[in-house]
């Protein structure tokens, strides 16, 4: 087999050296023996004094961090984003201030429901989060390749992740928990519809689109807001799996993804996506037939048009993964002056539980790591101390606000926040029932031709086979009311698998557990 990019990376590394390191301990004093610990004579035992052993082994017991309880499986790089196009008359953020300018950048791409060591080529959403070290400190959009979720409230995220992820007693994906909640919520149905078609198998990271997925505010100069959403298309152009081949890469190649991409970038095929924005009046939010903030929904094309921005552009692979994915930590919370939250009920949940994550994860000085330092706009603040303060602390500043010292001073009333007006009761309002069904229709009906309808269906029924009846019943029920085709496609293929199994296990061929559960 021919030995690629990925394979030969030890020899790369041998070759950039001229002759080998001199060996140290963590403490940087010379080491003369690494291969033997300090014994009493040839047998042992050893000594207590071997700091050395010592030093590695318990190095060596604390190498894991607790793995993303999401997302854990990913690719990272770096690169570069250039403004092609003025949006300057939508928002001050200085990443989009001038035509040509250039922002670094650092991407992770990731499958959402698997452990770190799962298969890249589940069907699965993918992660598509960007972090911009702009001038004015770091902007991370943290999406997925697909425009929509499957929830519009944050209060039912945990218990969305648990039946995408093991059964609590036997360790299992189990297709009557994914099932279960799905049909009860058929809000997910949408989003459902966009992961069991072929696009729920992409072929690597490179030949997919991002979204930013939420509706953010965008402020212009004159202190002007106006609703937006990012989009991201792969100038790959979209290549997906087939369900077959998706599976089949799950056991032969579990790394699919990650390797794919560390090739291209080390050949020097650095792939490319052209963001695009679409943007929403307060006027038209109010008018518009569909809550402009929920996450189940797109703001359809042809109403409101995609505005080319600029182009991303990934370059380099990181050098080490640990330091540079394994601990790059995004978070929708991380905006910059001229882009804003919007209502957005899932955003506003995600606002607080990414840092939340991070302190958990990385501990409360997260940010000193360098790949998560806003290198380029440097934080002058008055936070101060904490576990693993790694930097100079801000070294004799002044720890206190306000302080006639010379500390940092707020900014200038121009760059905080747009003043936004906000009336209503408060109460718990149900969200269950928002129209769960119209976009579903034209996504089954007028995006997919008549081979995509077909995949559609027979990959929602070689999972649903795997629940109990009374879900499939509901599930049928569901996804009828998009459009009784899709329903109707969806019993046929049922009904064929049933009848195939029983087949099969009257000729004594015992059927395959129900549901291949690659969720
Ligand atoms: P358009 O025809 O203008 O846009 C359709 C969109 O669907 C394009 O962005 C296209 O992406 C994308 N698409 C094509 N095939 C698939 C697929 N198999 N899975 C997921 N997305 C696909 O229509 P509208 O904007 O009016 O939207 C119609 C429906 O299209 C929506 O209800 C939604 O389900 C779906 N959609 C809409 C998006 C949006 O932001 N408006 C984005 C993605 C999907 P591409 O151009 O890259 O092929």
């Amino acid at each position: 087999m021919p030995r690629d990019k990925a394979a030969e990376q030890l020899s790369d590394f041998k070759k950039s050296k001229a002759a080998a390191d001199k060996l140290t301990t963590g403490h940087g004093c010379p080491l003369s023996d690494k291969l033997n610990s300090l014994t009493v004579g040839p047998r042992g035992p050893i000594l207590l004094q071997d700091i050395q052993l010592l030093d590695e082994m318990a190095h060596f017991d604390r190498e894991r961090i607790p793995e993303r309880v999401v997302h854990a499986k990913g690719a990272g790089a770096f690169g570069y984003f250039e403004v092609t196009h003025d949006i300057t008359r939508y928002t001050k953020a200085k990443i989009f201030s001038e035509i040509g300018k250039r922002t670094p950048l650092a991407i992770r791409f990731s499958t959402v429901g698997g452990e770190s060591g799962s298969a890249d080529t589940a069907r699965d959403p993918r992660g598509f989060a960007v972090k911009f070290y702009t001038d004015e400190g770091n902007w991370d959009l943290v999406g997925n390749n697909t425009p929509i979720f499957f929830i519009r409230d944050p209060i039912l995220f945990p218990s969305f992740i648990h039946t995408q992820k093991r059964n609590p007693a036997t360790h299992l994906k189990d297709a009557d928990m994914f099932w279960d909640f799905i049909t009860l919520r058929p809000e997910t149905t949408h989003q459902v519809s966009f992961l069991f078609s072929d696009r729920g198998t992409p072929n690597g990271y490179r030949h997919m689109n991002g979204y930013g997925s939420h509706t953010f505010k965008l402020v212009n100069a004159d202190g002007k807001p106006i609703y937006c959403k990012f989009h991201y298309k792969t100038d790959q152009g979209i290549k997906c799996l087939s369900a077959a081949k998706a599976d089949e890469l799950c056991g032969c190649d579990p790394d699919y993804s990650i390797r794919d991409l560390y090739n291209a970038i080390s050949t020097g095929n650095f792939p490319s996506w052209t963001m695009y924005i679409q943007v929403m009046t307060y006027e038209e939010a109010e008018k518009w037939e569909f809550n402009p903030f929920d996450l189940t929904k797109v703001w359809p094309h042809s109403d409101y048009p995609l505005i080319p921005v600029g182009r991303m552009t990934l370059d380099r692979n990181p050098k080490n993964y640990f330091a540079e994915v394994e601990q790059l930590a995004f978070s929708p919370a991380n905006l910059v002056p001229g882009i804003e939250p919007s209502p957005d009920k899932m955003l506003q949940g995600r606002l607080f539980s990414y840092n939340d994550t991070h302190r958990h994860r990385l501990g409360a000085n997260y940010t000193q790591i360098p790949v998560n330092c806003p290198y380029r706009a440097r934080a002058k603040n008055y936070q101060r101390d904490g576990p693993m303060t790694i930097d100079d602390n801000q070294d004799c500043a002044p720890n206190y606000y306000p302080n006639s010292f010379s500390g940092p001073m707020d900014v200038k009333s121009s760059e905080g926040e747009a003043k936004m007006k906000v009336v209503g009761d408060v109460t718990r309002y149900n969200s269950a029932d928002e129209d769960d069904y119209t976009q579903v229709g034209i996504f089954y009906n007028k995006v997919l031709n008549e081979e995509e309808r077909g995949n559609l269906v027979r990959n929602i029924a070689g999972h649903l086979i795997g629940a109990q009846e009374f879900l499939q019943e509901r599930a049928i029920k569901n996804f009828s009311q998009a459009d009784p085709q899709y329903g109707a496609g969806i019993r046929d293929v049922l009904n064929q698998l049933k009848t195939q199994a029983a087949a099969q296990s009257n000729g004594g061929i015992q059927a395959a557990p129900a549901s291949s559960a690659k969720l």
